[in-house]
């Protein structure tokens, strides 16, 4: 079944085509009422969520469909030790499509793989957050009229920032982006997003420790939370957490054109004085997300209709390499294949399926 589970799933042609019903959506809700009459959609929260389990709801609500699910792990039957695997095809009896948040870094692949309707990663661990980015790329588009010739500064918790990950493998798709990746030393991107993602695609980046100095070249200033829940130890994230404060003084050297996105919940790298700045988009992002997660859950269901599959995946390595990596689905979920693909054959790297780790590779 169709799913999305990483933003790369979707060509540029079928994010425009969502940007389009986005758009349309908001212009004329009354022609979406009914749309998924007799649906259902199932949120599965095994991490806390606001806005992205809210806005899913909110989604099918207004689409005219039902919604059942749960928000928090201690309430599902994951608590009982039951497998990702099991729980999707049990939502399959009961729903028509499912929003998952999980944890482990690629739980919602695992789910698309057992399940028989369409599954949605509403984040996967620090790996990726899909429908963040689609709410992103609409309000980049709403805002300035492009996704192409823009300067996008990433700040903050770059490395377990899922949102920050898919955006940046969503821009790599559009023409004449340089990516300002701003970030302490210990928070930078990860590697296979710098080399995979940013290098492989050509694209400008520069990165630096510096807001200040970065901000005057901004069309986009994306800012992140210093993610408290990703640490191992408190005192490191104690020391970083207020990397960056983005405040009136620090706006005054922006652009007046520069827009200001978050994905929220803002801890205090924005003081709230910014949120009058017409150029702080944050709010009205969290209502883009809503209209895109409605394109989304319509295309969806559209295709199961259809009997549209999941791509296979190239160039696999079943069970011959093994994910070390402690925060992958991998290392919790029986009974699972460990399944590598081939991203550089030259230098033979090979990346895990679920979480994109490479890591130490132990061959079986
Ligand atoms: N809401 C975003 C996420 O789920 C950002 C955050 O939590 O800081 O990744």
């Amino acid at each position: 079944m169709r799913s999305l589970i990483d933003i790369v799933d979707f060509s540029v042609e079928e994010l425009d085509e969502l940007l389009q019903t986005a758009c349309d959506i908001s212009e004329h809700p009354e022609k979406y009422a009914n749309a998924c009459r007799g649906k259902k959609l199932a949120t599965l929260f095994f991490e806390p969520s606001t806005r992205t389990r809210l806005s899913f709801e909110a989604a099918m609500y207004e689409l005219g469909g039902n919604v059942l699910g749960f928000s928090e792990a201690s309430s599902s039957s994951a608590s009982k030790g039951e497998s990702v695997a099991d729980t999707a095809k049990m939502i399959s009896c009961y729903a028509d499509i499912m929003a998952m948040r999980h944890p482990k870094e690629g739980a919602p692949y695992v789910a698309a793989k057992s399940a028989s309707i369409p599954v949605i990663n509403a984040g996967d661990g620090g790996h990726c957050h899909p429908t963040q980015t689609l709410a992103d790329l609409l309000t980049i588009y709403r805002e300035l009229g492009r996704l192409d010739n823009l300067t996008i500064g990433c700040c903050g918790d770059l490395k377990y920032g899922r949102t920050v990950h898919s955006l940046i493998s969503a821009m790599s798709r559009y023409k004449n982006i340089k990516v300002v990746l701003i970030a302490p030393d210990e928070l930078r991107l990860p590697k296979y997003v710098k080399y995979e993602v940013l290098e492989k695609n050509g694209m400008d980046y520069v990165e630096t420790t510096s807001l200040e100095e970065a901000i005057p070249e901004l069309d986009v200033l994306y800012m992140t939370r210093i993610q408290q829940e990703r640490f191992d130890s408190f005192g490191e994230y104690e020391r970083l957490k207020d990397s960056y404060v983005l405040t009136p003084e620090k706006m005054a050297l922006g652009k007046p054109t520069m827009r200001v996105l978050h994905p929220l919940p803002r801890v205090n790298e924005i003081s709230v004085k910014v949120d009058a700045d017409p150029r702080a988009a944050y709010f009205r992002q969290a209502l883009n997300a809503k209209h895109m997660r409605m394109a989304l859950i319509l295309k969806l269901l559209k295709e199961a209709e259809e009997g549209r599959q999941m791509n296979p995946v190239e160039n696999a390595l079943v069970n011959k390499l093994r994910c070390d990596n402690p925060r992958c689905i991998t290392s919790t979920e029986q009974e699972l294949e460990h399944i590598f693909r081939c991203v550089d054959s030259e230098r033979e790297i090979y990346r895990c399926i679920y979480c994109e780790s490479k890591k130490v590779l132990t061959l079986v």
